[in-house]
Parts: structure tokens; C-alpha cells; sequence
């Protein structure tokens, strides 16, 4: 019989209703384009950044730079430059528009992409610990250097890869968006958690670390699938220490999240055949209350009419099982 689940502490639901997949290789879905030898014009790949705008942060043997109109930097190790098509652009407008009522303001805010390797083809888990690490410092570097600008409520960092996770581009590389606005999940989430003593995530911790729904630990982080998971085999990393924002990480903390980010996108690959994916970080940099967590959703099931109606979802595979399959390819696979 399937299972109505409630959120750790939100009134969100998702439905447990398992089909019967009894391989991890039922649950794999066609690998996506990643792999593919596309770099042909590709506007991320080193040389090509004259295509592109100017970069706001250039990222070389662990120094930063910018480029100038006249010089663009070379042989970079990440780039960061504002989105050719931004849904948001950086100019504070005043005007507030109205129509019979209706609301609306200029779209102010910032949409940048972050490139993360010069070299097309190249993938998150076949980084290095110390690329890996200074990745996670460069989203650190990107989210304080948003988080403190005018009339800037949000900090949305994440990452899609595939098609179908929705990356138009095929080079690996990551998407930073500052909101003048602090999205509805995140202010539902802050309700609650200002309602509870203690902070649920801090708690959510110490249960999960001893649930059969971990699936892999070091000594800051642990990697589990959520006991709400909103789809097939949604992993969680969550920090011991009760941190809100990546600004608030260490370096310590940023190499052992580095550490179990990689391991998890090995196992995805190993599992579910290299699946498009999104993680995206949940972190808020004004509210010590909150919790930085970072989700990860392998694109497995498709969000239709019963999600978009409902808010909420239906799952057909137990975050039990799933984390079973990634532990055991974890303690096996390398
Ligand atoms: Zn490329
Ligand atoms: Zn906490």
C-alpha cells in the first residue's frame, strides 16, 4: 500500500508508492548528453571568451580576476560572466507598474553563469578533491558577493545538467541568480522554523545520520535521501554544524562538502547511468535561524498535472530503498 509522508516540519506531502522496480537498473534513465563531443562554437569552452560578456570573476591558480574591455583573462580555471539572456538585469529601476490593480516592478537582479572547467566534456565527479573544493569556494565567493547588494533578498545557486535537468548548453557549469524577493518555499520554511525551539535541520541531522535513509558520511556532512523526497532517489547533504549560508563555511567545510558532493554524482552515474540532474543550495544569508542544505534530484520522474495541481508529489521509489542501492554502490563501486 503506498504511503501519504509529511514534510520533517512543513504541512507538505508526498505520496510513497512504489512500483515494482526491483533492479537499480529499472530506475535508470537514458543517459544524458553530457558526454557528447558538441564543443563546436560552444560558447563556454577556453578560447572562446570573446563570445561572451565580460566576465565579473575570473578564477586562476586560486587568484581572482576581472576582465577589462581591452583584455580578456586566458587559461582560467572558472569563469564567471552575466547570462547572455539574464531574467534579471542590474539596474534598480523605481517605477512600480500597475494595471487595474495588478502588480509588477522592474525585474531587478543579477543572473550569472559560472563555468566551471575550460574543457568541454569534463564532469563534477571526475574532479580532483582540491577542483572540487575550489569550486565549492567559488560558490561561496559568488553567493557573498551578492548576498550583501542593494535590495537583494535571495541568493539562488544551482546547477543543471542534461537536457532534460533544462541546460541549454553542454559544458559544465553552474547558475547564480539574485532575487529582490525571498522565494515562498524558503519563507514558508523560515515560518516554521522561527514557530520550533530548536532547529528542525539540526535535528533532521542527528535523525538521519541514524536512519536506514543515510547513505554516506564524513566528518562534516552527511548525504541521505530524505524521508520526504519529492522524487526517485533525491539525496540531501546537510553540515553538522549549523551554518546558514555558504559564506558562513570554512574552508574545512567546503573540502568535506566537495568530498561528498562528488562521491554521491559517482554513484548516480554508477546507478542510474549518468542521469540528467539539478542540485540546487538552500541557504539564507540574513536568517541565522536557517539551516544551508544542498538537494540533489536525478531527473528520473517528470513533474505533470498531480505536482503542478497539488503541490505536492508522488514517488515510486522509497527514499529506503534508494539509499540502500546508492550505500551499497558506495561501499562496492569504486
Ligand atoms: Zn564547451
Ligand atoms: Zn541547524
Amino acid at each position: 500500500m503506498s504511503e501519504i509522508r509529511k514534510h520533517y516540519f512543513l504541512s507538505e506531502y508526498c505520496i510513497i508508492a512504489e512500483e515494482r522496480a526491483e533492479r537499480p537498473s529499472d530506475f535508470a534513465v537514458a543517459a544524458d548528453d553530457r558526454g557528447k563531443n558538441d564543443s563546436h562554437n560552444c560558447l563556454f569552452c577556453g578560447g572562446a571568451e570573446e563570445n561572451t560578456p565580460l566576465a565579473t570573476a575570473v578564477y586562476k591558480n586560486g587568484k581572482t580576476y576581472s576582465d577589462t574591455p581591452e583584455k580578456r583573462v586566458r587559461n582560467w580555471d572558472f569563469r564567471c560572466f552575466p547570462n547572455l539572456y539574464p531574467a534579471l538585469s542590474p539596474v534598480l529601476g523605481s517605477q512600480e507598474q500597475k494595471e487595474n490593480g495588478l502588480q509588477a516592478e522592474p525585474g531587478y537582479g543579477f543572473h550569472e553563469v559560472i563555468v566551471e572547467s575550460p574543457l568541454h566534456g569534463r564532469r563534477l565527479e571526475d574532479f580532483s578533491n582540491s577542483e572540487i573544493s575550489a569550486l565549492m569556494q567559488v560558490y561561496r565567493d559568488r553567493t557573498c558577493s551578492y548576498a550583501t547588494r542593494e535590495n537583494i533578498r535571495y541568493i539562488s545557486l544551482f546547477k543543471n545538467s542534461g537536457k532534460k535537468a533544462g541546460a541549454s548548453i553542454n559544458h559544465l557549469h553552474s547558475q547564480l541568480l539574485a532575487l529582490p524577493f525571498c522565494p515562498p518555499p524558503l519563507e514558508r520554511e523560515l515560518k516554521a522554523i522561527r514557530k520550533i525551539e530548536e532547529c528542525p535541520y539540526c535535528t533532521i541531522f542527528d535523525l538521519e545520520e541514524a536512519s536506514p535513509r543515510l547513505i554516506s558520511k564524513n566528518s562534516e556532512w552527511i548525504a541521505f535521501t530524505p524521508y520526504y523526497s519529492t522524487g526517485p532517489f533525491e539525496v540531501w547533504l546537510l553540515p553538522r554544524k549549523h551554518v546558514s549560508f555558504l559564506g558562513d563555511c570554512s574552508d574545512k567545510l567546503l573540502f568535506a562538502l566537495g568530498d561528498i558532493l562528488k562521491a554521491i554524482l559517482k554513484s548516480y552515474g554508477r546507478v542510474l547511468g549518468n542521469p540528467p540532474f539539478n542540485y540546487m543550495f538552500y541557504q539564507l544569508s540574513e536568517s541565522p535561524e536557517y539551516h544551508l542544505n544542498l538537494r540533489l534530484l536525478p531527473r528520473i520522474s517528470i513533474n505533470a498535472g498531480f505536482e503542478l495541481n497539488t503541490g505536492s508529489y508522488i514517488n515510486t521509489v522509497s527514499p529506503e530503498r534508494a539509499a540502500s542501492y546508492l550505500r551499497e554502490d558506495l561501499i562496492h563501486g569504486e
